[in-house]
């Protein structure tokens, strides 16, 4: 299992529309539909429903709608209408004009209830919400009707229509599917399909103080669409046996609703509920936080769209629900970028390096490769002089085995230079070393004829004199624990390490002029990228997509070779 070019990677879902398309069913018309709900940044599992939709709509040279199932004032907000479409646009689909809200069809689905109530099938109750739910019964006992279950239709349409006109005060009435207080599916135990708000909609306004549940404006918008195969998740499967009923009384088009697995990941949440707490409670600093994995967090990391599409072909669509490894999302970036990304020197946490015998105000211009996996990428010139910067963790004054880098009386080379010895290593007052005395040999430069010394290591820098500043902010998972959303509280495994900001970090001049959002390959470090948000203004921020070191490329490995 590799990531590849995105091809038709074969799935239930998949045969299900070859089949109907062989029977020609629906005329051989193929028509799907992405239906988030604007309460929030879309996430991860999101991509997963979009790729499969859009996906599918694609191959079999069928349409796609965008559609907002905006059923709910008290939560919704055209502010997140606006971040769905351009995080789906970003994803690289396009739904051209079909974007479509369940609030267009308020009108239609009213006429829809009335309907429902002359066939003697919706009543108005007066149970209050608890008293429904007590009603209701359980998995093990049936529900009681409502006193108020035979009303006469007559009754129930004038009650609906002052509900509509707003006579009652919110909660005080509802409209319910009169279905089967018995029937071993709660769903089906007269659920509520209106209920009284008095509040503004995003889009009808003040329009409307009865608003359609959910239930009753989904599979009846799949509907009025014309969409063939209505994809889900699988708690809509129990929903099912309803929407089926709905379309069958109203006598409408009906849709193929197809359940399929939502994406889990470790070390994750995947819930805007729980991401709205995240960020009002100040833990995250927005919806679009490097470390959210909403879409917004994911391109503000440096996630490419490919990578994400990427993966989500890799995991593929199951009738089942699994937990996938952050590793897999980790591992598809760094494949993407390690193709993509010019490699560039910049140095987190610095420490000062002075070559003694390299001779004081001489500057060389080396000659570094962009990207050794593109060759036309081509080459750049970094400069080279007596001060250097190098990693602190490049140094130990008392280097375990196997440390091959430096340390006293030890050599390196210095990528695309020198090799060097250090000679000395200088202490402040705490006895913490501040600085590298070091000489250099002049014959061993890189790409010369080699003079046929060899060292083990080799470690990047970045010249003193000529470096740029920069913030590097480092990430870590968002939640330490696999199953986050299995804790009692969420809170209880929230990582405090997730971010580390590094303020003194010292980059190679060619990033001097680094655009915002843009992707490189920080040599031995990992995939770094400008953020688009804090950078600008002589302030250049740079967030670590990933590091370089791929679990999830060895599990592969391990696997590959049956271990
Ligand atoms: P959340 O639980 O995060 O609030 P939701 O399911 O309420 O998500 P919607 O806006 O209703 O969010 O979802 C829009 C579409 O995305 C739905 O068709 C839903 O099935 C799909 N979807 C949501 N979460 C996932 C997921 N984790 N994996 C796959 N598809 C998902
Ligand atoms: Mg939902």
């Amino acid at each position: 299992m590799s990531v590849t070019e995105s091809k038709p990677v074969p799935n239930f879902i998949r045969n299900i529309i070859q089949d109907d398309l062989k029977t020609n069913k629906n005329d051989g018309r193929v028509h799907t539909r992405f239906p988030p709900e604007p309460n929030g940044f879309l996430h991860i599992g999101h991509a997963k429903s979009i790729c499969l939709n859009f996906g599918l709509a694609a191959e079999f040279g069928g349409t796609c709608n965008l559609r907002f199932d905006d059923t709910n004032p008290t939560k919704e907000e055209a502010a997140y209408v606006n971040s769905i479409k351009e995080d789906v646009r970003w994803l690289g689909f396009d739904w051209g004009e079909r974007e479509f809200y369940a609030s267009d069809y308020f009108e239609q689905l009213y006429e829809y209830a009335i309907q429902l109530i002359k066939a003697g099938k919706a009543y108005v109750d007066d149970l209050s919400a608890e008293e429904i739910r007590q009603y209701r019964g359980t998995l093990t006992e049936p529900g009681k009707e409502s006193p108020h279950h035979n009303r006469s239709i007559e009754e129930n349409l004038d009650l609906l229509d002052r509900m509509r006109t707003g006579e009652f005060s919110d909660g005080s009435k509802v409209l319910r599917a009169k279905i089967d207080m018995g029937s071993p599916n709660l769903n089906l135990r007269d659920p509520v399909i209106y209920r009284i708000l008095h509040a503004s909609h995003h889009r009808t306004g003040d329009k409307w103080c009865i608003y359609p549940m959910y239930d009753w404006a989904h599979g009846q918008s799949d509907s009025i669409e014309g969409i063939t195969h209505s994809i889900c998740t699988l708690e809509f499967e129990d929903h099912r046996p309803l929407y089926d009923w709905f379309l069958d009384q109203l006598g409408i088009f009906h849709p193929q609703q197809i359940e399929f697995a939502r994406l889990n990941l470790s070390y994750t949440v995947m819930s805007k509920r729980i991401f709205n707490q995240l960020v009002k409670d100040g833990h995250v600093s927005g919806w679009d936080d490097p470390r959210m994995p909403t879409l917004a967090g994911l391109r503000r990391r440096g996630y490419t769209p490919k990578s994400i599409r990427n993966f989500c072909d890799l995991i593929g669509v199951a009738k089942r629900d699994s937990m996938v490894d952050v590793a897999m999302l980790e591992h598809s970036v760094r494949e993407d970028l390690n193709k993509l990304a010019p490699r560039v020197m910049a140095v987190l946490r610095p420490l000062k390096l002075v070559i003694k015998n390299y001779p004081e105000g001489q500057v060389e211009k080396l000659v570094a490769i962009n990207n050794p996996e593109d060759e036309s990428a081509g080459t750049r010139t970094v400069p080279f002089s007596r001060v250097l910067y190098i990693e602190q963790d490049d140094f130990k004054e008392d280097p375990p085995k196997k440390f091959f880098r430096l340390a006293p009386g030890r050599e390196v080379r210095l990528r695309y230079a020198y090799i060097i010895k250090c000679e000395e290593a200088v202490k402040d007052a705490n006895g913490d070393v501040v600085e590298l005395r070091c000489t250099y040999d002049p014959e061993t430069k890189s790409g010369a004829v080699q003079s046929g010394r060899k060292v083990k290591g080799t470690i990047h820098w970045v010249s003193a004199a000529h470096a740029i500043d920069a913030e590097v902010r480092l990430y870590d998972r968002l939640f330490d624990k696999p199953k986050p959303a299995a804790e009692a509280d969420f809170h209880e495994c929230l990582n405090p390490n997730s971010l580390e900001q590094l303020t003194a970090c010292k980059l190679e001049p060619s990033l001097a002029d680094a655009q915002a959002g843009a992707r490189y390959q920080f040599e031995r470090l990992g995939y770094f990228c400008v953020d688009s948000k804090d950078s600008g203004q002589g302030k250049l921020v740079f967030n670590r997509t990933v590091p370089l070191r791929d679990a999830w490329a060895k599990i592969e490995k391990m696997q590959a070779q049956g271990k």
